[in-house]
């Protein structure tokens, strides 16, 4: 058993000192942070309770209790919950590593600690805002082991040793410091607890030592248990923050009880930012699961669909059986009930937000619609639901996006959906693809995202029209009677020229071929109608140093007067030289109107050198 005097780890120092010289601004939230972690303690033991019902004995009711004594000037915080080993003392109390506490020191880094202050918890280290001494004693239920007692003045080290207590749990004692007597009366204490505490679902009662009995302060019915119209104005954020450790508040809350086959009370948020740990493999999202009162699974990933996990808050239904492991729970009827009924829900709540707060959701879609671009790639059973959810770019607005369904009703009905893929919505809309689209009033699809080009098939599927890829190569079924015949009379007319740059590029092209959709430009390189398009060529790139280069189709424009003037130089001069490097130069041309770079600089560079001195000399 570490015993003994131990140094701090570094960032708990520096989480310590922060702690106590800068959140000193409002120090009410340490009592809110200890009767939470006690609180937590009491819903562990239960939980351990359910399989080992020993461990309750002797001592079955669970409860937090604060003891003031004015006398000795300490504020003491007890439950007997699960308590601590001197090894779980050194490890949570020694280390920063309670996940609220790691996401705060994020959030400092960040630079924003004034805008955290009181908003967000900072755990245990809190007491040291009111405390110069503070001392844990505890007991770990279950072990046979006696008791431990953690102390520090929160400065550089802390001190472990054995001790009594005689039954299981934990006292927080705190040498308040001076000047933070009013944490000593009674009074205070309850309006602390009835503001900060007041849903906690266990007992939170106050006495003051020498004074007669103690008094429960708080209401002891869990938030989500609470009629809506009954909740006090702020605690379905306070509660949201503090269940899932965001400092902002959430984008929309979704509460509801259904009593029907199944019975449940779901308190749920769709957070306004997406958290950091979203990218990082370990992360746990879900929803904390209850059963009478107890919680049997935090995190759970098995209610909502994966597409879904950004979803956070509590569910809880009597109907779920207590003791149940993660296997039992995927198979359990109970629960996908429940999460077929508030997939319904929440997606009638972002549909709703999306008409009424066109605003606020597409800011929620900038930082989620990710999220629901996977369900419609992988979840056929919501295709067509999330579909109605999902924001896309078009070329008739590029600062404000539209609800797909918005933007289909507007496209000729049977008629299909023209759209290019790419990583810049500006530079998409410029590009030569559109010229043609553009001077027919057309509006374009702007796919940008980073999913966006797999979604393709899906989306076509699901609002039921042909996607017309505008950047690849031209396809007969795609462009009008009238473009078809005027394409073939242009390629009998430049038959000799097109054959003539095919020769000249070689592999470097698939093919040369007359376009109609260009209008101010010569040319344009267009990846095949079967080739991944740019998305997927720069991944595949950046995974495959030697990807292979697939070459491009090159497009001309029959009607630009550089293409004439290759033509007038293929019929009377097409030996002496300047043709094939005019050829040479419409390639690397197509290139860059495509947005890509030269395919090979030097010789394009080599090449408008020799066409400037030319020109000079003539
Ligand atoms: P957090 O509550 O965010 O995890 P804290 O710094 O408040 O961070 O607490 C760190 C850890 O110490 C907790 O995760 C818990 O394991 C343990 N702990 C704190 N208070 C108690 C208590 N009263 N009983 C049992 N364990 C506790």
């Amino acid at each position: 058993m570490p015993t003994g005097s131990q140094k701090f780890r570094t960032e708990t120092r520096r989480l310590l000192d922060i702690v106590v010289n800068s959140l000193y601004s409002q120090p009410d939230v340490f009592l809110r942070e200890l009767v939470s972690n006690a609180s937590d303690a009491l819903d562990r033991v239960r939980f351990e309770s359910l399989t080992d019902p020993e461990i309750l004995s002797g001592d079955p009711d669970l409860a937090v209790t604060i003891i003031s004594d004015p006398s000795a000037g300490t504020l003491t915080i007890s439950d007997n919950g699960i308590g601590m080993t001197a090894d779980e003392l050194s490890r949570n109390l020694g280390t920063i590593a309670g996940s609220g506490t790691s996401r705060f020191m994020e959030g400092i880094e960040g630079g924003n600690a004034p805008e955290l202050i009181g908003k967000f918890g900072v755990g245990f280290y809190s007491a040291f805002m009111v405390a110069d001494r503070v001392e844990v004693l505890s007991r770990r239920a279950g072990t046979g082991q006696a008791g431990a007692r953690w102390e520090s003045d929160g400065r550089e080290t802390f001190s472990i040793e054995e001790a009594d207590r005689p039954g299981r749990g934990t006292d927080v004692i705190l040498h308040l410091k001076d000047g933070m007597d009013e944490y000593l009366d009674r009074n205070r204490l309850e309006s602390i607890v009835k503001a900060y505490s007041d849903y906690v679902p266990h007992p939170v009662s106050i006495g003051v030592k020498g004074e007669e009995g103690t008094r429960v302060a708080n209401s002891g019915t869990p938030l989500w248990l609470t009629p809506e119209k009954e909740v006090a104005p702020g605690a379905y954020d306070d509660f949201y923050r503090h269940h899932s450790q965001d400092f902002e508040s959430p984008f929309l809350r979704l509460s509801c009880h259904v009593e029907g086959a199944v019975e449940f009370h779901a308190l749920l948020f769709v957070p306004s930012k997406r958290p950091l740990e979203a990218m990082m493999p370990d992360w746990r999202p879900g929803v904390d699961l209850y059963s009478r009162r107890i919680r049997i699974m935090e995190s759970c990933p098995d209610l909502l669909p994966p597409w879904l996990r950004f979803v956070r808050g509590v569910v809880e239904s009597p109907d779920l059986p207590l003791n149940i492991s993660r296997e039992m729970l995927q198979q359990s009827t109970v629960l996908r009930t429940m999460g077929k009924a508030l997939v319904r829900k929440v997606m009638d709540r972002l549909s709703t937000a999306s008409r009424e707060d066109p605003e606020g959701y597409a800011r929620f879609f900038e930082e989620f619609g990710d999220f629901l671009k996977e369900g419609l790639l992988v979840d056929s059973d919501y295709r067509q639901d999330i579909s109605s959810l999902l924001l896309v770019w078009t070329t008739a607005d590029l600062d404000r996006p539209v609800l797909l369904h918005d933007y289909v009703e507007r496209i000729p009905s049977g008629a299909g959906v023209p759209y290019v893929t790419g990583s810049d919505r500006k530079a998409m809309a410029g590009s030569p693809h559109l010229e043609a689209v553009r001077r027919a009033g057309t509006e374009v699809l702007l796919l940008d995202g980073r999913l966006d080009e797999l979604l393709v098939p899906s989306l076509s599927s699901a609002i039921d029209r042909k996607m017309i890829p505008l950047d690849r190569e031209e396809s007969d079924s795609d462009i009008s009677e009238d473009d078809r015949r005027r394409r073939g009379e242009a390629s009998t007319r430049l038959a000799g020229l097109l054959e003539y740059m095919k020769s000249v590029l070689g592999t470097r092209v698939r093919d040369v071929r007359i376009s109609t959709r260009l209008d101010e430009s010569p040319c344009v390189l267009v990846p095949d109608r079967n080739d991944p398009g740019e998305a997927w060529r720069g991944l595949m790139k950046a995974m495959r140093r030697d990807a292979v280069e697939m070459p491009g189709i090159l497009e001309i424009n029959p009607e630009h007067p550089l293409v004439s003037y290759m033509h007038g130089l293929y019929e009377t001069a097409r030996s002496d030289g300047r043709l094939e490097r005019c050829v040479r130069l419409v390639h690397q041309m197509g290139a860059v109107l495509a947005g890509s770079a030269p395919t090979d600089p030097s010789s394009f560079a080599a090449d408008i050198s020799a066409a400037i001195l030319a020109d000079g000399e003539a």
